[in-house]
């Protein structure tokens, strides 16, 4: 099954421009050099029906925005990685979203690990404690995450990472992965791994950082994974859009916000 994947946002946490920064890259006349919160959404049509269905993993706080770009109008399931603020502020977002999936039939199910349930939880007490009154909260339901979960008819496995000393979750789906603010990669997740096509993981920058993996690591990854094709995400302004991809070799390259490539399920 043809499905497509778009990169909602591929910036770091602080996104790009950083505020107060006068950089070259948080000053670029390149719209490529603008890069929101992390996050990818991935479409696709059931064959018997034609029904579009879309899945998004993490809703940082610029889902919003992200939304509009895409001219998002349902969503079927949000997967999240872990629960730092670039990742899970923009959950209340899901709001109108979450009106929409309530009337066809029930709440948007938000898959999280149990780190990240507690924290959701908390952060998003009024949506999701038993005794909240707000009427117009998010239809949102949590739901475990499973070493492998079924949106309709698609296999999401979760792939082990580390984020520096943190457990997260990347997801594989068809001949694609996506693994972000990863900085290491278990032995046991390469395994999970094989037949990966396309891989849209993190690449901060050049130089090292404790708990996220450089370009040059990253794609020591890829070629270990064996991807045809790459696409870095949660880029930090260190590196400029144009300069960087004319060093990266043609099957890896820096992605950018709003590019959609297609995938094979
Ligand atoms: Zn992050
Ligand atoms: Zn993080």
């Amino acid at each position: 099954m043809n499905a497509t994947l778009t990169f909602l946002g591929t910036g770091t946490s602080m996104g790009v421009p950083t505020l107060a920064c006068a950089c070259a890259v948080c000053t670029s006349a390149d719209a490529h050099d603008r890069r929101l919160r992390p996050s990818v959404l991935l479409r696709w049509r059931e064959p018997e029906t034609g029904t579009e269905r879309a899945v998004v993993i993490d809703t940082g706080p610029d889902f919003r925005e992200q939304a509009l770009n895409e001219k998002l109008a349902h969503v079927d399931a949000v997967f999240y990685t872990h629960a730092h603020a670039d990742h899970i502020l923009g959950m209340d977002d899901l709001r109108p979203l979450s009106f929409i999936a309530s009337r066809r039939g029930g709440p948007i199910p938000l898959y999280a690990d149990a780190e990240t349930t507690a924290v959701l939880e908390q952060v998003f007490s009024y949506t999701f404690s038993p005794r909240a009154t707000y009427p117009t909260r998010a239809r949102v339901e949590l739901k475990p995450l499973a070493e492998r979960n079924l949106v309709d008819g698609v296999e999401f496995v979760r792939v082990p990472l580390l984020h520096g000393e943190m457990p997260i979750n990347g997801f594989r789906f068809g001949k694609a992965a996506y693994m972000t603010d990863v900085s290491a990669i278990p032995e046991s997740s390469f395994a999970l791994l094989q037949g990966v096509e396309l891989l849209a993981i993190s690449a901060l920058r050049h130089t090292p950082h404790p708990s996220h993996s450089t370009v040059e690591q990253s794609l020591a990854w890829a070629r270990r994974i064996g991807a045809r094709q790459t696409w870095f995400t949660h880029i930090a302004h260190d590196l400029g859009h144009e300069e960087t991809n004319r060093n990266l070799p043609g099957n890896a390259k820096l992605a950018y916000d709003g590019l959609s490539v297609p995938v094979r399920l």
